[in-house]
């Protein structure tokens, strides 16, 4: 079973996320208006430990990873209704949504941070708040840090600017890494400040991000279809040749 993360005897009262109501949007309104992530200059106390607080909880197979987890703060443990584990390349979320249920928006915010954008495919994150860049063990520093929450592909560090770029394999463990990571401290006193990274300038690289998004809507459309096949017939096949059709 999922551990307490956080014994709840040992959060002041003012800390406390509104958790218990356990209302979806009322949750995530709330905490994400009032928590420390939106004050950079404050190093959390809490940190995910993939290996000792994973575990099983209330949530059934489909239901989304608990942000509070993400964010090594659960007080609920095995009583909690999300999952208490990283996303996985079996998930499935709806494409609109990140893995902890947020809705995403059309467009960024102007300062990149936030749950992000559905009309792209996200997996680098922007790191920033780094202090010692000229550390020259840093590249390992960011690794051990970041592979905890998934497979990295390519990780970049700006070394005059004090900040570096992780891709991730899968967008959900970027979504993920950026909650656990965010305010968290990784070399001397540096507080992270981690947010999407703008678009890349490879016209390449883009042009295989919008085939992804492509695949990826085309997925999503081959598995509403199958769900439904049982009742009308319909199969994966025939959509698709009527789409190449067009
Ligand atoms: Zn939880």
């Amino acid at each position: 079973p999922a551990r307490l993360q956080v014994d709840p005897e040992s959060i002041p009262d003012d800390d406390k996320p509104p958790q218990t109501g356990s209302v979806f949007n009322v949750w995530y309104l709330k905490w994400s208006g009032g928590d420390s992530s939106s004050n950079p200059y404050t190093k959390l106390n809490f940190r995910v430990n993939i290996k000792k607080d994973s575990g099983y909880t209330k949530a059934k197979h489909s239901n989304y990873i608990c942000l509070f987890f993400a964010r090594g703060c659960c007080y609920l443990g095995k009583n909690c209704p999300y999952l208490h584990r990283l996303p996985t390349s079996e998930d499935y979320f709806i494409p609109t949504q990140d893995c902890f249920g947020r809705d995403k928006t059309s467009e960024y915010k102007d300062d990149m941070s936030g749950v992000g954008s559905f009309k792209k495919i996200n997996k680098t994150l922007y790191i920033g708040g780094l202090t010692k860049t000229n550390n020259s063990n840093i590249q390992n520093i960011l690794t051990k840090h970041f592979e905890e929450f998934g497979n990295i592909e390519k990780i970049k560090i700006l070394f005059n600017k004090n900040c570096a770029f992780i891709t991730y394999k899968l967008e959900y463990q970027a979504q993920f890494a950026k909650e656990a990571m965010q305010n968290q401290s990784i070399v001397g006193d540096d507080i992270l400040n981690i947010k999407w990274a703008n678009e890349d300038p490879d016209p390449n690289s883009q042009k295989q991000k919008q085939n992804a998004l492509e695949d990826e809507a085309l997925n999503t459309v081959k598995k509403l279809l199958n769900d439904k096949s049982k009742d009308n017939k319909v199969t994966v096949q025939e959509v698709e040749s009527e789409g190449e059709e067009e």
